[in-house]
């Protein structure tokens, strides 16, 4: 199976992030929307972990069944707050024994309520170096934050861990943005540490105003004005809230390519429709 540090060497590359489905009606939209934008011929797919390992299973499972079925590689992301070493170890030999060959090392968020959890980790550099020890000589994507991590308490330090962090690693995948700025400023201060590695921008065709919103406020990602005036006017409109998301997301595809960026990354929210309405644009740009 290719590593994605391979497809980067070789031109941009377009990505899908898919999650783990958690109830009947929800796998039976993931298997939909996972069959409508296969055919893309993505150059890689990715599935993310649920916070402290709550999705480990399903995640694996759905790692598993895409590289075996797929032609393009699937990444496993992997987080390791709340994991011991031997945790790890183990998830760790079963993808090696699988043939998984991308792993998207993360810190992964503690308890929403302040707790700190048990285990071996406590940032996602830690688990980079595990990762990276690992006889089976995985290729490491990381996690940026174009507006800084949430829980980072300057723009120095955020940009000083990351560095840190991506040096170690292959890539990196940025979380959701709106501003082109965002991004070019990020991979400027990183250069400026002397860390240029790819970094992918994660761009989410958004559906739903109170869904973007919500996730947002989570992750401190701003919500430009103009794209805030628009989803008050239209909010309580779910069609016309996605096609205002695809109109945005697929702008910024198309000036963050003209930036320069490796490829884009695009969070399909198991949807298949609006990130296939984004795919055709940029098709038609060649
Ligand atoms: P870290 O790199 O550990 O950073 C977290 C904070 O710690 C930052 O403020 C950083 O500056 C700081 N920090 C780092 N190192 C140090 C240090 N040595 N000393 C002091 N401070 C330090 N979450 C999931 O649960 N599952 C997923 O599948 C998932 N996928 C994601 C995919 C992408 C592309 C992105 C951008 C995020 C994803 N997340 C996921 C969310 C991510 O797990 C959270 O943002 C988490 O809070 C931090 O993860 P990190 O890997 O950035 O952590």
């Amino acid at each position: 199976m290719t590593t994605i540090a391979t497809l980067l060497r070789a031109g941009p590359t377009r990505s899908l992030e898919f999650f783990p489905p958690r109830t009947d009606d929800a796998e039976r939209r993931f298997r939909f929307a996972l069959g409508e934008l296969s055919v893309l011929e993505p150059s890689f797919a990715s599935v993310t972990y649920g916070a402290l390992g709550s999705t480990q299973e399903r995640t694996r499972e759905i790692v598993l069944h895409m590289n075996e079925e797929q032609t393009f590689p699937t990444m496993a992301h992997l987080t390791c707050v709340g994991h011991t070493r031997a945790e790890v170890d183990e998830l760790l030999n079963q993808y090696a024994k699988a043939g998984v060959r991308n792993i998207l090392a993360l810190g992964g968020d503690p308890p929403a309520d302040g707790s700190h959890p048990d285990g071996d980790f406590t940032h996602a550099i830690e688990l980079v170096e595990v990762v990276r020890a690992h006889p089976a000589d995985f290729c490491v994507g990381v996690a940026a934050h174009p507006e800084l991590h949430p829980r980072s308490p300057d723009r120095a330090s955020d940009r000083r861990h990351l560095a840190a962090k991506l040096r170690l690693a292959d890539f990196a995948i940025t979380q959701f943005f709106f501003r082109v700025s965002d991004y070019e400023r990020l991979v400027d201060e990183l250069a400026a540490l002397g860390c240029d590695r790819p970094v992918l921008p994660g761009v989410m065709p958004f559906v739903s105003a109170d869904g973007l919103r919500r996730m947002a406020a989570m992750n401190r990602t701003t919500i430009p004005e103009g794209i805030a005036t628009q989803l008050d006017a239209i909010g309580g409109d779910p069609k016309a809230v996605e096609a205002l998301g695809v109109e945005v997301a697929a702008r910024l595809c198309r000036d963050l390519m003209a930036a320069g960026a490796p490829g884009l990354h695009l969070y399909t929210l198991n949807r298949a429709s609006p990130v296939r309405r984004v795919w055709d644009q940029l098709a038609d740009w060649g």
